[in-house]
Formats: C-alpha cells, structure tokens, sequence
C-alpha cells in the first residue's frame, strides 16, 4: 500500500534534511569504532558468546567498559546489568536406574528420561504394552479398549502409530507424544516406556533444552533394539533422578535522560551460539568449533553502541532513550523476556522499540528488511520515504519474529525490526568480522537516525496488532529440505537464503540464492505452495526439484 499526502511530503522533506544533518557524523570514525566493537566480539576468545558461559562474560564487560565512555546512566539492577536465570541441560542422577527381572538397563545407551519426565520418583510396577497409546473416538479406534487393571502400570508405548508416522497419518492428532502421556496418566499410567519399531521414525531426542513442561510421571524411552519389549505383565522398578541446571545470563541496559515523557527503546542481542552442538540452532555439523556471530549479532550490538554514542549529544530531546543489549537470545528471546516481565524503566514510557539483528550484510542486492510495520500506523508512511541510497526496503507486518522486538510487541509496544537479510554463513563457524559490510551498516545506522529524528516531535506512537501470517494453516510436515527460505522473496517459486551443512539440499548440491519452483509434479509459486509440497513428503523419499540458478534452469534431485 502507497498514501502520499501532504503529511508524507513533509515527512519526506524533514528525511531529506536529517538524512544530510546525519552525514554530518563523521562516517570514517563511527565506522573505524564499529569494526572495533565487531572485531572484538567475535573473536575467537570470546568463544561464540554463549549466554552464561565465559565469552558472554567478556562481551559484558566490554560493552559495560563502553556504556561508561559514552556516559550512560545504568539502569539495570546491579548498576548496568540486569542477571536473568535460565535453566538448561540436566544432571541425570546416579540412582536413575531401569531394570528388569533379568538386568539393569544401561542408561543413556539403551534408555533415557524424555523432557516430558517427572524430576524425581522411582515407580515399581508390571510392564503393560498399550501399543501405540492413541484413543481417537472419531476414527473409533482406542488402545485402551478392554484393558482393565491397568492402574499403577508402567506403561510401554509405541511412539508409531497404526499407519505411521507420515503427514498422511489419519491419527496424526492424537499421537503427538503430550496427548499420550495426558491419555496413559488418564488410564491410570505410574510411568511411561515409550519404545520405536518403526525404522521410518525417528527416536525422540534426549534434549532438555526445548521447553517442554514436566509431567508427574516418570517419562523414558527405551531402544526397541534392547530386549524389554518383548515382556509384557514383567516386573520393572524404574527410577528417575534428573536435576535440570540454573544458570544466569546479562542484559545490559543503559539510559539517555532528556527529562522527556516518553522514551524509545533500542535493543540488539550480543549472545551467540557458543561453540554450536545439538540444539543449539547452529546449522553447522562437523566437530564443535567457534561460531563467531560477527553479523548475528556483533553487528547490531556495535551499532547499538555508536547509536547510543549519536543519541547522547543528539538535539533530538523530546524522547529519553533506553540502550539494550540482550543475553539469551539465540535460547529464545530470554533476555528480553525477562526483560519486559520484570522492567528496570516502566513499560508504560515506552515508546516504541527499534530491534536490530544482523545489520551487517547488506549485500549488492541492497535489500534491507524492515519488520514489524504493522504495530504502529506510523511505520508505513516512512518506510516508504527511507528509500534512499539504493536501498530496497521490504517490509513485513507482524510483530511477532524471531528476535527481541517480540517481547516488547507483546507488551503492545510499538516495533521495528531492521535486518540485512540472511546468507550462507548464517549460524555457522563462518560468520565472521571480515564479510561485514562497514558501509551498508553505516547506512542502516543512518535510515534509523533518521527516522528517530523525524518521530521526535510526534509524541507517544499508537500500537496496533498485526495480523498474524497464518501459521495455523500451514500443513504439518515430517521432512526438511535444510534451507532457510527467503521470507521476503516476492517473485514465484522459493528462493533459498541459506543452505545447512550435511541435509537434503546440501547433499543435493543447493545453493544459497537458488529458487525452487517445482518439486515432482508440484507447481512451487510460494512459501504456502512448498509448504505443501514437503507435506507430502516422508523421510526416505527422492524428489526431482527445478531449480533456478541465475538465468539457468536445473533438475536437481534431492532425497529427504
Ligand atoms: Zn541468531
């Protein structure tokens, strides 16, 4: 949608003048400081900035040491730092034992606790085989249909179900594991067993980090390949003992006083991923090594810093600032979370929230996105008058992503997202200092000097809700190309931003900046459309792709 009216005229003239006023900053030290701050950050002595370990340590310092030369007031709860707890990992404890009439089962090799387990119990009951655990009353079918005595049991389930695992599955809503754990307890379940004889499904993960919600039974899986399940009405005592870990993060939060009513918020994250693993969101498989995060996030963090450098001597009084570099990030936007629940500056002075992640990489493309323009009436009318330096601005509404801003959206505050898109190196050993683009940063740095200062005499932003891309109607799927699609590509078919190491589409030779466009005999005009196309798919299955890399066209077969 396009307004132009007298407002947005105006609008633009003032840009024109900021956006001169803002060259004005001296370009060559903002970005000899910008590339000292990334160049520190990602080095390799800060091992990746995992939050709670020794890199994270570091980075806080730093970006402390920084707060201080700029002159921020602190504003965290021990002076800049406001310490979040998070708990992640478990300690599995000696006593957790499964054993049987015949033998102890060897823990971690031959079974382990699901998150989904109780903490602690020991339960020592008969073994009864419920099969695949699923009462479906639509599809008459039950499991449980005349078992009786089965309180107190420990009950083995099959994570399969009658026709598989496939998308195509009639029981897929009744056999997520949750709903049979909630079933099982309901028929009387003191544990639960669950084992896999189906090679086409894949066994579930030992991962503590996800948060799954604890039931109140003991909750394990056990390898079919072991002999337990072949007993049925044997003894088992099983014991859990799992203590799941605390650790603590940092945000880092800085104040520019104007004795204003209302304040903008700026936020990036400095945590990264830390050495990558299992769970950790790296896309990299190969042995643990350093993921540098330069542009995820040392870029956003450095401009986060020079931003707050510009504000405090800034003419643009009529706000306060607030100058957030969050911890947690990459473990699910906990810093700001955390954040937003227990505020160190009143939500209610709040403005509006400028997010940036990853602002180093714009690219010859010169595509900037700009997300989240749906939570204010404001946003629109100026992405369209930022459209400068050759810049292309794509934008989305929603103020719901992945990254900070959706904290403070849904505390109806006002967002905007600023992201030069992502590329090869995303999440991976390879996002280092050296492919950071200095200027283009200094250029986003710029368009959000500018859009500061033309809000500044605009008062307190309205907060709208966006709508919500529909989520709810994408078809499940059970197999992955291992791309990251392109969000923000508008032409037909999927464009790949990046390609993990080690999946399909890297096995099958996929490129970033390759767009898919069909797959078999399924037309691909969107990311609904290839959504749909991988809901048919199950794991094993050869594909033939057609692929567009620069003007050619290519078959590619790819097996999921
Ligand atoms: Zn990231």
């Amino acid at each position: 949608m396009y307004h132009k009216n007298l407002y947005l005229i105006l609008l633009s003239t003032l840009f024109l003048w900021n956006i001169s006023k803002a060259q004005n900053l001296d370009d060559a030290q903002i970005k000899a400081n910008l590339k000292q701050h990334i160049t520190y950050l990602a080095s390799d002595k800060l091992e990746g900035r995992e939050t709670g370990k020794k890199g994270e340590q570091l980075a806080e310092k730093y970006i402390i040491e920084q707060f201080t030369k700029i002159g921020l007031t602190p504003m965290g709860t021990d002076k800049y730092v406001q310490e979040f707890p998070f708990t992640e990992g478990v300690k599995l404890g000696k006593s957790s034992e499964l054993t049987d009439e015949h033998k102890t089962h060897k823990l971690n090799v031959e079974w382990y606790p699901l998150p989904y387990s109780c903490a602690k119990g020991t339960v020592k009951g008969t073994l009864a085989n419920v099969k695949y655990g699923i009462v479906a009353p639509r599809l008459g079918y039950d499991d449980y249909k005349g078992k009786n005595d089965l309180k107190g049991k420990i009950f083995m389930i099959n994570i399969s179900s009658p026709d598989g695992m496939s998308p195509h599955s009639k029981y897929t809503d009744y056999s997520d594991l949750r709903t049979r754990i909630d079933t099982a307890i309901a028929h009387g379940a003191a544990a639960i067993i669950f084992i896999n004889s189906d090679s086409t499904v894949e066994n579930p993960k030992n991962d503590f980090t996800n948060k799954i919600s604890p039931s109140s039974i003991p909750v394990v899986f056990a390898n079919a390949n072991d002999d337990l399940c072949v007993f049925d009405n044997a003894h088992f005592t099983l014991t859990v003992d799992i203590t799941r870990l605390t650790h603590t993060g940092h945000n880092i939060i800085g104040f520019i006083d104007n004795g204003a009513k209302n304040t903008v918020v700026f936020g990036a994250h400095y945590d990264h991923l830390g050495y990558g693993g299992e769970g950790s969101g790296s896309l990299y498989r190969g042995k643990p090594a350093i993921h540098h995060g330069a542009d995820d996030n040392a870029s956003g963090t450095a401009a986060l810093i020079e931003l707050a450098r510009y504000l405090k001597t800034s003419n643009d009084r009529n706000n306060n600032y607030l100058i957030c570099a969050f911890s947690g990030e990459e473990k699910g936007l906990l810093g700001s979370n955390y954040f937003v629940k227990n505020p160190t500056y009143p939500l209610a002075k709040m403005n509006y929230m400028v997010n940036m992640d990853m602002v180093g990489r714009l690219n010859e493309t010169k595509n900037l996105s700009i997300n989240g323009v749906g939570s204010s009436p404001v946003w629109h009318s100026l992405v369209d008058t930022i459209k400068r330096d050759g810049i292309k601005v794509k934008t989305t509404e929603s103020g719901i992503g992945p990254s900070d801003y959706t904290s403070f959206y849904l505390k109806d505050i006002p967002v905007i997202f600023f992201f030069t898109g992502s590329h090869n190196d995303y999440h991976k050993p390879s996002d280092t200092e050296d492919k950071i683009n200095y200027p283009g940063e200094l250029s986003v740095m710029k368009i959000i000097i500018a859009m500061v200062n033309s809000l500044n005499t605009k008062g307190k932003l309205e907060f709208t809700k966006t709508k919500e891309e529909d989520s709810k109607e994408a078809p499940r799927f059970k197999v992955t190309m291992g791309v990251i699609p392109d969000y923000a590509f508008d032409g037909e078919g999927m464009r790949i931003d990046g390609v993990s190491d080690g999946k399909p589409a890297a096995k099958a030779g996929l490129k970033s900046g390759d767009i898919v466009t069909q797959m078999d005999d399924f037309k691909i005009t969107d990311m609904m459309s290839y959504m749909k196309a991988l809901g048919i798919h199950k794991k094993g299955d050869t594909v033939t792709l057609k692929v567009k890399r620069g003007n050619e066209m290519k078959d590619v077969k790819l097996t999921f």
